[in-house]
Parts: C-alpha cells; sequence; structure tokens
C-alpha cells in the first residue's frame, strides 16, 4: 500500500468539489501551503470526491485551473499516471476504504443501522446534535439483533464517546468524510491539517477511527472561515462567491493574506511571512 515513510513535514488541500473555489477555499489553501511550504514539506492535492450526489466532476478541472492562477502549487503525490497531475482522487479509492472497513467490522468496532434522518427527527427527545448541526446518533440500533439487510441504511462506527457517526451509506455506497479523511491523510504521510473551522466537529470523530487503527494524530491547525457581509459563511454552491480570474487574482491572495494575518495566531503568522514573501512578492 502506498506510504510516505520520513518524518518530513506533509500537508494538503482537500477540496470537495462541489463548486468552484471561493475566498474561504482560497484561505485555506494559502494557509496550509504556507503551513508546509515554511517547512520545506510537501503539498498535496487531494480530490474529496467521494460524496457521489453532490461532487461534480466539472468542478475538478476548474479547481485545480484556479489553485495553479494564484500560485498555489501541489507537490507530485508519486506513482500516478500523467493525466493524474500528481492528485489523489477520493473516488477512485473504495478500494482502500473498504479494506479499513472491514478491519473494523472484524474487531466488532461497527454496525448495521436502518435509521434515516427522517426516521431520526421523529424521535427528536432521543437525538443530539453536535454544534455544527449533526446528528449525535442515540446508539438505536448499535445493540439491535437481525436488521433485515433490505432496511440497512448506513454502517456506524462503535465510538467510545456515544457519537457513534456514519462510516459507509450503504444506500450510495459512498464511505463517510470523517472516516475517508483519516485514511487518505495517513497514507499520505500528513503530519498538519490546516482545514476551515466549520470541520472543528470532526476532531474526535477522527481520532476515534486513529486510535482504532493505530494512526498517528496528525497536528491540526483550524482556519477561521470567511463570511460574507451577512455573516454566513460562503457556499461553494453559491455562484456569486466563486473567486474571480485576470486582474482579481492579486487582490484575492492579498486579501487571504489579510483574513490569516487578522485571525491566526502571530506566532504562526511570524514562521509562515518568509514563504509568503517568497512564493507571492
Ligand atoms: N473536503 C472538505 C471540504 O471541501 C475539506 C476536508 C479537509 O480539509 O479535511 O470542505
Amino acid at each position: 500500500m502506498e506510504k510516505t515513510n520520513d518524518k518530513n513535514v506533509r500537508g494538503r488541500f482537500a477540496p470537495s468539489p462541489t463548486g468552484p473555489l471561493h475566498l474561504g477555499s482560497l484561505v485555506t489553501a494559502l494557509a496550509s501551503f504556507l503551513d508546509v511550504k515554511s517547512e520545506n514539506g510537501k503539498f498535496w492535492l487531494r480530490i474529496e470526491d467521494s460524496d457521489s450526489q453532490r461532487s461534480k466532476s466539472k468542478f475538478i478541472g476548474l479547481i485545480k485551473q484556479q489553485l495553479i492562477d494564484h500560485g498555489i502549487v501541489w507537490d507530485v503525490w508519486p506513482n500516478l499516471g500523467h493525466e493524474k497531475d500528481g492528485v489523489i482522487y477520493q473516488s477512485e479509492r473504495q478500494h482502500i476504504y473498504s479494506n479499513f472497513m472491514y478491519y473494523l467490522s472484524s474487531v466488532d468496532r461497527t454496525f448495521l443501522c436502518k435509521c434515516t434522518r427522517k426516521s431520526l427527527s421523529q424521535k427528536n427527545h432521543l437525538v443530539k446534535y453536535l454544534e455544527s448541526g449533526e446528528i449525535r446518533y442515540p446508539q438505536i440500533c448499535r445493540n439491535r439483533k437481525g436488521t433485515c439487510l433490505s432496511q440497512v441504511q448506513t454502517l456506524r462506527l462503535k465510538s467510545t464517546n456515544r457519537d457513534d457517526f456514519v462510516i459507509k451509506r450503504l444506500t450510495t455506497g459512498d464511505f463517510s468524510y470523517a472516516f475517508t479523511v483519516v485514511i487518505d491523510d495517513y497514507l499520505q504521510g500528513v503530519t498538519r491539517v490546516v482545514r476551515g473551522d466549520d470541520l472543528k466537529f470532526t476532531i474526535e470523530r477522527n481520532r476515534q477511527v486513529q486510535t482504532i487503527l493505530g494512526f498517528p494524530f496528525p497536528t491540526i491547525l483550524h482556519v477561521p472561515v470567511v463570511r460574507d457581509c451577512n455573516g454566513r459563511k460562503l457556499s461553494k454552491t453559491d455562484e456569486h462567491s466563486k473567486l474571480l480570474g485576470g486582474k482579481f487574482i492579486k487582490k484575492q491572495i492579498t486579501q487571504s493574506w489579510t483574513h490569516l494575518r487578522k485571525n491566526m495566531p502571530s506566532s504562526w503568522i511570524e514562521k509562515v511571512t518568509p514563504a509568503y514573501e517568497t512564493f507571492f512578492f
């Protein structure tokens, strides 16, 4: 199995191709790029297209071009065909996720669940919500015997913190983000994860999987998300938020850097400033 073995710093940008990149995505990509390059590390690009319903292949080329246009160039992930541009795609890694899923099941850390969002919404007295709005699953099916296979919706992790999150949606065949991100970060030797603070809630989920699989915990840095003037987080599916090209590129990089300087710890800004000056001046 592909796995880097040295101790070098490695980071990644891992967009889901649900729309073109916006200023918030650029801020995260820039932060991760600078974080890694300030320590002469490798910076991977991973396309997180494991959500087959929401991912659209037409955005993949666009996202790559937007990154290149803004001077954020990734290192080539080795041993891929020329046409892959050194990028890995989650949609091509189902066999890898399946192997890890089978392992979790073999050590009795998964269960089949027949609950749907709708059925759970009718049990509001049992359901707790995480700050992000995600459901903290109330363990209804965890000890259920003899679930009829045709009714099964998901395979969930038997967690140790009463948050039995979804590993795989059996209705679509898609693996969940909280699961795949851990597998790929491990296999790509990622030592530093930089991502938007809207994903903070997944840390506990990631750690559950990392602990069972014996993976090291990468360092995680969260970047405050960019909001529009109404305080709403920018969305990739909103056409108006998308990054612009041409003469706007320089301005968008400067805006992203300003956002980081305003919101990130000064010691981190000090660390990455020489890399910013090298790559973007
Ligand atoms: N794929 C996620 C997104 O586009 C980001 C995942 C990550 O950085 O861990 O929101």
